[in-house]
């Protein structure tokens, strides 16, 4: 069968395209409000065929748009947008064991990659509470989390920066390494908050 009907519905609509076609105003600057969070000043680009947003970090392709805003699996975003926009691919009831795993697996890139995304996000907002206790610290009366976050200040900075601009190889890396990035973080923000 050899051709990927994912890759055939990527290369023929855009997020963008299936945006509009499903009601999603688009402005003059390209953008969006988001129909994924409570979105009160547009927050979603489109680039590449892809969509973007910026608030709540949901992004992907016209199939991920359309699998959010109908709900229902993969596939059925597939048959929606191969019917929607008449691209006639043979797609109904004939389903192969291969398309079927090759849909799975790429439902579960997109999961661990959500999860990724969610988590990033996250770290960065405790990072960032990080620097700003090594920042405000009283220096004539540091609490034992002030001196903590004084003197890991510089790596809690990397950190951030990286989860914010750096490569996905080198976010992944973080990723992976998470558990010692979480230590770093309560060992600043727990008790510094009940202060
Ligand atoms: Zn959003």
């Amino acid at each position: 069968m050899g051709c990927d009907p994912f890759e055939a519905v990527r290369e023929q609509v855009t997020a963008q395209d299936a945006a509009r076609h499903y009601g999603i105003a688009i402005d003059r600057h390209g953008k969006a409000l988001c129909p994924f969070h409570n979105d009160h000043r547009p927050s979603m680009t489109f680039k590449g065929g892809r969509f973007r947003c910026w608030s709540c970090g949901a992004s992907g392709d016209a199939v991920d748009l359309v699998r959010g805003l109908f709900g229902g699996t993969y596939w059925e975003a597939l048959q929606r947008i191969n019917m929607d926009f008449g691209l006639g691919l043979a797609l109904s009831g004939e389903i192969t064991p291969q398309q079927r795993a090759e849909a799975q697996e790429r439902q579960r890139t997109r999961e661990l990659h959500k999860r990724f995304e969610k988590w990033r996000e996250n770290t960065i907002n405790q990072l960032n509470s990080c620097i700003r206790v090594a920042n405000t610290a009283d220096w004539a009366n540091l609490t034992p989390q002030e001196e903590e976050a004084i003197r890991q200040r510089e790596r809690l900075e990397a950190m951030a920066d990286t989860l914010s601009h750096g490569t996905p190889a080198e976010q992944m890396q973080l990723f992976i390494d998470r558990k010692r990035v979480a230590l770093s973080i309560s060992s600043i923000l727990k008790t510094s908050q009940v202060k």
